[in-house]
């Protein structure tokens, strides 16, 4: 399991220059890359594998150019996205696209020489979006057509639901003015034997459209209420956020089924926090505020998830039960590098203190966001900086550890 979470894609980076090499293994690993740098080309046949993600591949270099690379990469059908890396004049990378293109490679875009750390943050970013498209594609087509070679079917769903062989990972969430962790996001995963992990924005969308959800969210629910039930009382006691869809709310029972659940692993409901996403919101119904309230009234917290990317006004949301808003990892991925995020960031944490809100900044990942973020008084943050989502005994671990 651990390894699975951790699986990251497979990139090679063939440059005889070796200070390249090295440029792009230190950040494409930032990036959650797992990079092989090829500094002699002639080795590259030997080191190359059909399960590489991504290739940088150098056109000019001695002993063996670009173009006979590409024919080998083409002879040995390789699934790999290529970008082209090149000092040389812009014709020569157009016709080198062009080869691999025809012999049917799939070329991801070309970086020319010198290249920017932004730039290849940027190709490192583009290359990531288009997997998660593909597979996400795949995955719902796979799901359409019964069950395909990589991906598993509707029936498998419902099964893995109804057996809860879903497993959840939790992780950390930290407050920034002690830096300590106070509590922790329950993630649900799939594990499947044979297709491997599956994450939840590709099932959750299809356990909301088949009626899944509900089952979906309880078997959540009472896991995360077990694990809370068996912390050990030694510890400080644990605060666990469970994020609902939308869904969830049409259920008029929601509020006594999830109060009966607490009452059953004797969890206090204020240790839980609900999550709803900030677009869910957006076009809700009575009923839906209905039972937000009635949550509420049961004594759970809830809290607004992925703000800044729907259009609500925090002025209305502010009338419902909320009592913390997450910022969406878009804007602190680049809240530190670009003004706009910066501007979106700084006023969402100033406006949701106005309105008593508890502030989370999402997906932090390095010391620089984390410096501003706490400048700022953001008072809570998750991210791969503290840690990934764990298994519970990983994550109890850690935390005896902090
Ligand atoms: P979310 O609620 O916004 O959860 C945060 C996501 O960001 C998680 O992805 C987490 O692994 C990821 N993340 C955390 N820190 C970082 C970081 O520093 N950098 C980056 N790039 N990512 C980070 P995950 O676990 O794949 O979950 C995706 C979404 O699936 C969640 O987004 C949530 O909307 C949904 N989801 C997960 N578990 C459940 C569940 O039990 N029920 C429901 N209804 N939805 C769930
Ligand atoms: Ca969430
Ligand atoms: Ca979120």
């Amino acid at each position: 399991m651990d390894e699975l979470e951790d699986a990251r894609f497979k990139a090679m980076v063939v440059d005889d220059d070796p200070s390249i090499c090295e440029f792009v293994e230190a950040i494409g690993t930032d990036a959650g890359l797992s990079v092989t740098p090829i500094v002699d080309p002639r080795n590259f046949k030997a080191a190359y594998t059909a399960d590489l993600d991504l290739i940088f591949l150098d056109l000019h270099m001695p002993t063996i150019d670009g173009i006979q690379l590409l024919r080998f990469l083409a002879d040995n059908q390789s699934q790999a996205m290529i970008v082209i890396m090149s000092g040389v004049e812009e014709d020569i990378v157009a016709a080198a696209e062009n080869i691999a293109t025809d012999h049917g490679l799939r070329t991801l875009g070309v970086l020319k020489k010198p290249v920017s750390v932004d730039k290849l943050v940027s190709m490192i970013d583009l290359f990531k979006a288009t997997v998660a498209k593909s597979s996400k594609a795949g995955f719902a087509d796979g799901l359409a057509r019964g069950g395909s070679d990589e991906f598993p079917s509707l029936n498998e769903l419902r099964d893995v639901i109804a057996n809860r062989g879903l497993e959840i990972y939790y992780q950390p969430k930290i407050t920034l003015g002690k830096r300590r962790a106070n509590g922790a996001e329950a993630l649900v995963r799939w594990n499947h034997p044979s297709k491997g992990y599956i994450p939840p924005d590709y099932f959750v969308p299809f356990a909301e459209k088949y009626d899944l959800i509900d089952d979906l969210t309880e078997v959540v629910v009472e896991t995360v209420f077990a694990f809370h039930q068996d912390w050990p009382p030694t510890n400080e006691p644990i605060h666990i956020s469970i994020n609902l869809s939308q869904i969830n709310l049409a259920d008029l029972e929601l509020p006594g089924k999830l109060s009966d659940l607490a009452h059953k692993y004797g969890v206090p409901p204020g240790s839980i926090t609900l999550e709803l996403t900030e677009t869910g919101l957006a076009k809700q119904s009575e009923n839906e505020l209905d039972v937000l309230t009635r949550l509420r009234l049961k004594g759970f917290q809830l809290s607004i998830d992925d703000y800044g990317t729907g259009h609500s006004s925090l002025a209305r949301l502010s009338k419902m039960p909320f009592r913390e808003l997450k910022i969406d990892r878009v804007f602190v991925d680049r809240c530190d590098t670009d003004r706009d995020s910066e501007n979106i960031v700084m006023n969402t944490i100033e406006l949701a203190k106005k309105l008593g809100l508890q502030v989370v900044a999402e997906g932090i990942e390095t010391e620089s966001q984390l410096t501003l973020l706490t400048e700022l008084e953001c008072d809570q943050g998750q991210g791969y900086l503290f840690s990934k989502p764990m298994p519970k005994d990983d994550f109890q671990h850690w935390y005896e550890s902090q």
